[in-house]
């Protein structure tokens, strides 16, 4: 056929509109919080042609619109996350860097418990360390 070609080419606007959606479900079914390149490795394996640029730009894009949220690591790495989680806390692999969430929460103080002094807890956050599997 001819037009075969054609049909299946994607219009500038409708890949843009298929990279944001796949960036987008690569942050949101992650196991944990993802890197820009960490996002890139894994949105090049559906769409190989995408530049590191565009992914930067989109998950600037999605973070403007509140789809995600950023997630400051304690050594100032930033990683992104779905924006709809629920209270969870990180554990990162000490050889690889992998990043991991844990729903399970340690502490004992919930935001609104009254601190020794009067202070009153808003939140905390907590960041675990140690060895993934594949590393082990
Ligand atoms: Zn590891
Ligand atoms: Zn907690």
């Amino acid at each position: 056929m001819m037009n075969a070609k054609t049909s299946t080419q994607a219009l500038p606007g409708q890949r843009q509109t298929k990279q944001r959606a796949l960036v987008y479900e690569v942050i949101r079914e992650s196991k944990g919080p993802l890197t820009v390149p960490e996002i890139h490795v894994q949105v090049r394996q559906t769409m190989p042609r995408t530049g590191i640029a565009t992914i930067y730009r989109t998950v600037k894009l999605l973070h403007s619109s509140k789809w995600i949220q950023a997630v400051t690591m304690p050594d100032g790495e930033t990683r992104y996350e779905s924006a709809d989680l629920g209270h969870h806390h990180h554990f990162q692999c000490k050889i690889c860097g992998e990043v991991l969430d844990i729903d399970h929460c340690p502490m004992s103080l919930a935001p609104g418990a009254e601190l020794p002094g009067g202070y009153i807890l808003h939140e905390h956050e907590i960041t675990m360390y140690g060895i993934c599997p594949r590393c082990r």
